[in-house]
């Protein structure tokens, strides 16, 4: 196999990914269609919610003041003029030493300005009065109109993914449509003339495909839509065939060095642009990228660990920027202090598998990309700069946490 002329820093190929990277175009969905999609346009209420004083418990709405010194041993007498519902507010004034019964949510009639909640207030049988047994301070549960969304304020922002409360939200606003960006469509080549579908059991010198669920489950996470049609032969035509998608984005996986087997780069060189080809780091270092059209083309290692890896710093990168969301990865990272040494030549960017043990991170010692299971192992990852020779035992390094 001939070697790689020349590798490319993460940094440089990264600058050329960038570059590329501009979000889809926007497209109105309804809101319930719109969970975990990214908002294309930042929204503003132009609506108070509640739209109304409302009660926040069940009790009797009236003036405050109508309750002032009352106790158990003063009980103060008030006459019940109506009820105020949910959606069926009171419509008449309230005056001194009258109450409304009230629910929870219910708008608070004209003249009143707290609620005396039901269990301080004694009834009698015989009559419509009843008696404060406590004092209410004026505003006491009571919700004012705009306390919880005020017309005018930005809800929320472009760029966000939405959560199912912001479809709440918007509901409560009176959105029904929202803008957000296009999913980038994702097309999946998987090649290896060894690779069983997924689903079936190894056998003979066949082994099944791993990196086509993995990646489709990473598409998802980064908002793609994942079209995987079925396993690529590693042949000419049927490699250049499954290329020409209406995809955004396709992502080979297998054949992607040097090698005589390795068809997908020569082919992306001829028939469309291999900008990047061959990256300082480990793994993934056979590694690729390029423009066929109007389509990003990856060319990923088949090796699984480097598959993952190579997803991560560029393919994942690209996807999460076409469908709106940051570049930056979606893991969470701590610092932590490493156990053993972790070491890296200069010049190449190293992505090292580790486990917490009792807080402390452990590298995970395992030789190859081919071992996925040591990311199955690995609570997450450590990377070692390409201008760093590692870290030493003690030292504090960042982590992040697989999800
Ligand atoms: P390649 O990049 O095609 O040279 O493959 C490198 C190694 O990864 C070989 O051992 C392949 O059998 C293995 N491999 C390639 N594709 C996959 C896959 N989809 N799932 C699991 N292993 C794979
Ligand atoms: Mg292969």
């Amino acid at each position: 196999m001939r070697g790689f002329a020349r590798r490319q820093s993460v940094e440089r190929a990264i600058a050329w990914l960038d570059a590329q990277l501009q979000p889809l175009d926007p497209e109105p969905v309804p809101l319930r269609m719109a969970a975990r999609r990214v908002l294309a346009e930042s929204i503003a209420s132009n609506v108070d919610v509640p739209g109304f004083d409302r009660a926040t418990m069940d009790g009797y709405a009236l003036a405050a003041e109508s309750t002032e010194g009352a106790t158990s041993y003063n009980r103060l007498p008030l006459t019940v003029i109506g009820d105020s519902l949910p959606g069926r507010p009171f419509p008449h004034h309230v005056g001194a030493g009258q109450a409304v019964r009230i629910m929870t949510g219910a708008p608070m009639p004209e003249g009143c300005d707290a609620v005396l909640p039901a269990e301080w207030v004694e009834s009698t049988e015989a009559t419509s009065n009843v008696f404060a047994v406590a004092a209410v301070s004026p505003g006491k549960h009571v919700g004012r109109r705009g306390e919880d969304v005020t017309r005018g304020t930005a809800v929320l922002s472009l760029g966000r993914r939405l959560r199912p409360q912001d479809l709440g939200v918007l509901s409560s606003i009176g959105v029904e449509q929202v803008h957000v960006y296009r999913r980038p469509r994702v097309r999946l080549v998987i090649t290896g003339n060894e690779l069983l579908p997924a689903g079936s059991r190894p056998h003979g010198h066949c082994i099944v495909d791993a990196n086509g669920p993995m990646l489709a489950a990473l598409v998802e996470r980064d908002g793609g839509l994942v079209d995987f049609p079925s396993l690529v032969p590693d042949e000419h035509d049927a490699i250049l065939d499954s290329l020409y998608t209406e995809a955004d984005v396709v992502i080979v996986s297998g054949g992607s060095s040097v090698g005589v087997e390795d068809l997908a780069p020569t082919l992306l060189a001829s028939h469309g642009e291999l900008a990047v080809h061959g990256i300082a780091m480990r793994p993934s270092s056979p590694t690729g990228f390029g423009r066929l059209e109007h389509r990003l083309v990856f060319l990923l290692p088949g090796n699984p660990v480097s598959c993952l890896c190579a997803y991560d710093f560029f393919a994942g990168r690209a996807i999460r920027a076409l469908g709106g969301l940051s570049k930056a990865w979606p893991y969470d990272s701590i610092i932590a202090k490493l156990g053993r040494k972790i070491s890296s030549p200069i010049g190449r960017l190293d992505y090292a598998r580790v486990r917490l043990v009792d807080g402390d991170v452990e590298p995970i010692a395992v030789g190859g990309a081919s071992i996925l299971s040591s990311t199955t192992r690995a609570d997450g990852f450590v990377i070692v700069p390409a201008d760093s020779e590692g870290f030493a035992p003690g030292s504090e390094v960042e982590v992040w946490l697989y999800a």
